[in-house]
């Protein structure tokens, strides 16, 4: 029998190797400067990106991993460009779920520029549901898994922008957070030599451009930086002061 894994305090999604670290990897390191665990898990290798291998990416994200300081990364192959709405990759979710345990998942958000985006959005939102469910059966390592649904799902923001529900000053963390994005280096850096074509984040406003809309996020609370967030249903309050707390 394998030995049950250390539950995580938040469970970061993407569709793609890079879309965590970029959309919300300040507040994933503000969460371990907080003391929890977090662990990522990327659905796809990134194979049809424009620029990188497999291989590079995984090495890329390998060195994310290691500068943000997550306690796993799991990598699936659900298939880039082909995330499928099925079964198949719908249980693969509720697995990654039902292992980490996480209270708080994050992922992308439903509406968005790339198909992927928008389809991991789906499939994860309905993971966390169905992995609640004692009657869908996964198995990790030969053994059945504990039914587990997540406490809470935030989106956030990638491409397209909207008004998020609530924004997380990462004013601490977002300078770290910037080592975990340009570990991707075949992804935001470009050799104007090489014959890897500009695309929409290899150019050189992309990064600028990130660090303003931080800005202009952080702008809204009174701090220098922030990362948005919409909150998937409502948000329940057990001890009031201790979410909106006193002097704010
Ligand atoms: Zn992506």
């Amino acid at each position: 029998m394998s030995a049950p894994i250390e539950p995580v305090y938040a469970l970061a999604f993407g569709a793609h190797p890079d879309d965590v670290e970029l959309a919300c990897g300040a507040t994933l390191l503000k969460i371990m400067d907080e003391g929890r665990r977090v662990a990522v898990c990327d659905l796809t290798k990134g194979e049809m990106g424009t620029a990188g291998t497999p291989e590079t990416r995984r090495q890329e994200a390998a060195l994310a991993t290691e500068r943000m300081g997550y306690a796993a990364r799991e990598q699936l192959d659900l298939g880039d460009s082909e995330l499928f709405y099925n079964k198949e990759n719908l249980h693969e979710i509720v697995r990654i779920i039902r292992k980490y345990r996480p209270d708080t998942v994050f992922c992308n958000p439903p509406d968005e520029r790339h198909p992927d985006h928008m389809k991991a959005s789906r499939l994860i939102s309905d993971a966390c549901f169905y992995a609640g469910l004692r009657k869908i059966e996964t198995i990790e390592n030969g053994e059945p898994q504990e039914p587990h649904r997540p406490k809470r799902l935030l989106y956030y923001i990638q491409f397209k922008q909207f008004d998020p529900e609530i924004i997380v000053d990462v004013s601490t963390t977002f300078e770290r957070s910037r080592g975990g994005v340009l570990a991707f280096g075949s992804q935001f850096t470009r050799d104007e030599k090489s014959d890897v074509p500009e695309t929409m984040i290899n150019r050189k406003e992309f990064l600028p451009g990130l660090e303003a809309r931080a800005r202009s996020l952080g702008e809204q609370i009174g701090v220098m930086y922030g990362e948005g967030f919409l909150l998937h249903g409502v948000l329940g309050i057990d001890r009031f002061t201790e979410v909106f707390t006193p002097g704010d």
